[in-house]
């Protein structure tokens, strides 16, 4: 009767954090009412919000000098966000397209300013692969590189950063943040929709470097302005007040779980097993060149595609759901983040050897 959910996001929460959040959802530290009915001025929801991103900031060592905003607007809404703060008119900014999500990034930074997109995936042989960072050409005095670190669409993973000499690196985490160590001393900005890794969907965080704030452009609106939020404590408007107290509850239960460092080592077993599990066959393929690999999103393919509909199908009967690849790439894609436990990734594997063999 066990659910494993693979959905891309909103994905699954850890299944103690749901608990406590039933446990809490009508009466919050016994104030006798709902998280979301209290005034995010309240004394009592300010001290939760400032241990949540307490508790982030010691969970990604993020420095004194950066700024973590809780914001609204999604992903996409920093696809605008970006330019709008971190580009002044007249400059360029590169963005890198490893993907869906970042040639959306880019389409959507051309409303603002002068972008320079540079792709680095190419097809050989039917495999995709991606060009070395120390090979993308990259702008000497650009306002910001941005990249995507992880394509959560294509299933594509970049682990090295390029040298840019100076120039601020931003990177859209969504499906990646919190999943293994970084040194956000690296970056200028980083951001992430929640609703992967963090919480539910509504919530987005920018951890920004302070020197980039203030220069936004005029017409920045003020709810997308990082200076104003930061100098609000992301309060200058309401916040999505319900899914900034539910990553609080993560955060807590990433740092009783053993921390990131602890996180990695379970996500790389996972993903190795599945990895495993579909070169091992050659009923499944994944044309992602190993390297570049996610993580977090393996998307697959049945090289018999007439039998995707039954695979999905019996795979739901099993408790194995949402499984089902982005329109765009078609096939299957496990997206198995943080709260995917491994039984998760084991059940899968065995499902996908059990179907193979009444298929055959
Ligand atoms: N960037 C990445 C890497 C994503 O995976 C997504 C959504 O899945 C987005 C951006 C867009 O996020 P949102 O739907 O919150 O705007």
């Amino acid at each position: 009767s066990k659910v494993f959910n693979f959905c891309a996001g909103p994905a699954m929460l850890p299944a103690e954090v749901m608990a406590t959040a039933q446990q809490e959802f009508i009466n919050w530290q016994n104030t006798g009412s709902s998280v979301m009915e209290l005034s995010h001025r309240s004394s009592i929801y300010i001290k939760m919000a400032e241990t949540a991103e307490a508790d982030l900031r010691a969970l990604m060592s993020i420095p004194d000098n950066y700024k973590v905003l809780f914001c609204h607007g999604g992903g996409r809404g920093q696809f605008s966000a970006v330019p709008l703060n971190l580009l002044p008119v007249g400059k360029v900014a590169d963005y890198i397209v490893s993907g869906s999500w970042s040639k959306s990034a880019a389409a959507e930074a051309k409303n603002f300013g002068n972008i320079n997109t540079v792709d680095i995936t190419k097809e050989v042989d039917g495999n995709i692969t991606v060009l070395p960072v120390k090979e993308w050409p990259l702008t000497q005095d650009a306002a910001y590189v941005h990249y995507c670190p992880n394509e959560t669409v294509n299933g594509i993973e970049i682990n090295e950063l390029p040298n840019t000499n100076g120039v601020p690196i931003v990177a859209d985490m969504s499906s990646t943040i919190l999943s293994h160590e970084i040194d956000v001393s690296k970056f200028g900005l980083i951001y992430a929709g929640a609703q992967k890794n963090i919480g539910p969907s509504g919530l987005t965080i920018v951890i920004v470097r302070d020197d980039l704030l203030g220069n936004a452009q005029h017409a920045t609106p003020c709810i997308m302005n990082y200076k104003t939020t930061a100098d609000n404590d992301s309060m200058y408007n309401t916040p999505p007040t319900y899914a900034w107290y539910l990553a609080g509850l993560v955060f807590k239960w990433l740092k009783a779980y053993g921390g990131v460092k602890t996180i990695e080592k379970v996500n790389k077993a996972k993903a190795e097993l599945l990895y495993k599990a579909i070169d091992g066959s050659d009923f499944y393929t994944n044309n992602i060149t190993e390297q570049y690999r996610s993580k977090m999103n393996v998307p697959f393919w049945l090289t018999d595609e007439s039998l995707n509909e039954q695979f999905l199908q019996e795979a739901e009967q099993t408790g194995l759901t949402a499984l089902k690849g982005h329109r765009i790439v078609g096939g299957m894609r496990a997206s198995i983040y943080n709260a995917m436990p491994i039984e998760g990734v084991q059940a899968l594997v065995e499902f996908m050897q059990q179907f193979e063999k009444r298929n055959r």
